[in-house]
């Protein structure tokens, strides 16, 4: 199943059917269902009876192997983080949120890279010819997850690309894949959908604040519908009531109440916050929270300008090391504190 903003890209994607790529790079923002798409697309090349617009049948054998995850000329390279979204279809979405939000309970942490040893396994795989006599489809997600060995091992591969396969490469951060990488592919840019369109899908998915989760998210759906279904939304909003009390942040009870959520997952709130509050200062609109407009334009006005641009660039370093097992009830505590520090008595 493909979601109703993408019809107009899966259309334009079938005219290339007769010399089709041997890599597709496909990107835009997370959270508009880049992955959904590039696996109903693998079905679609895989499938034995194509519908005439490209949709895969649902009831062939391809078809019914790649919905069982185990289509013989099919494979789906993934962060061992991301594993479970490796079948050919289903609920991708929820269980990306749910690597995501999961990661700190576990004792070791599955990696986030896309290893060599993965990308050299693909390399058997494209050495063997087709099991159906038809295409046989590699889909990499997410892209900017392979590591610098194993985009140089896959590099080779797309350097001299085996007959009959065709690569899917799906990124939201085509800024951190190798140039290398990108100029053997053929782009393929997907958009954000229409804010009308997304409401209308969102609204369909039962949830009742789109517009204002949909902003949250930047225009991207599946995002807004992990926000509506997030575990986490009370203290969410208990972050946000902290960080509109502006200079009387509790820094202290933020480390307590948030030490059990991943770090990334604050930083993220705590960033759109900033963002929102320069454009306030710089007279724009916010754009992540529109319904805190008011306590944006009374925390603007008593920001100090050069003491949030230096506080934007701690936040920025810490999002670099964010993945690095920190003790997040410190690392709440201190940014919490440098928040407070922005404001002028
Ligand atoms: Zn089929």
């Amino acid at each position: 199943m493909i979601y109703p903003w993408q019809t107009d890209d899966w259309q334009r994607l079938q005219q290339l059917r007769a010399h089709w790529p041997h890599a597709l790079l496909l990107h835009g923002e997370a959270g508009i269902g880049k992955l959904q798409f590039a696996q109903h697309l693998a079905q679609g090349l895989l499938c034995e009876t194509p519908a005439a617009n490209g949709e895969p049948c649902g009831t062939c054998p391809a078809c019914l192997w790649f919905s069982q995850g185990n289509h013989p000329d099919y494979r789906a390279v993934l962060p061992e983080a991301l594993a479970g979204l490796a079948a050919g279809s289903g609920d991708a979405t929820d269980a990306a949120e749910k690597a995501d939000g999961d990661e700190g309970k576990k004792t070791r942490t599955p990696s986030k890279e896309i290893k060599i040893e993965q990308v050299r396994a693909l390399l058997d795989f494209c050495g063997v010819g087709s099991h159906r006599g038809g295409m046989r489809v590699v889909l990499l997600y997410p892209a900017e997850a392979l590591n610098v060995a194993a985009s140089n091992a896959l590099l080779k591969t797309l350097e001299e690309p085996p007959a009959g396969v065709v690569f899917l490469l799906v990124s939201a951060r085509i800024d951190r894949l190798l140039p290398t990488i990108i100029s053997r592919c053929r782009q393929w840019p997907m958009g954000v959908p229409q804010p009308d369109e997304a409401s209308a899908w969102l609204a369909s998915q039962g949830v009742d604040d789109a517009a204002g989760l949909l902003a949250q998210s930047g225009g991207a759906p599946l995002a807004a519908l992990a926000l509506a279904n997030d575990d986490n939304r009370a203290l969410r909003d208990f972050t946000l009531a902290q960080l509109a009390a502006g200079p009387n942040c509790d820094a202290f009870a933020c480390g307590e109440n948030l030490q059990k959520l991943p770090v990334p997952l604050v930083l993220g709130w705590l960033q759109r916050w900033l963002y929102d509050l320069l454009a306030q200062r710089t007279a724009g609109r916010p754009r992540y929270f529109p319904g805190a407009a008011k306590a944006l334009a009374r925390c603007a006005q008593s920001a100090d300008a050069a003491a949030l641009a230096r506080y934007m660039k701690t936040v920025t370093r810490q999002r670099a090391v964010e993945n690095h097992p920190l003790n997040a009830r410190l690392v709440f505590e201190e940014l919490f504190i440098g928040y407070r520090g922005i404001y002028t008595a």
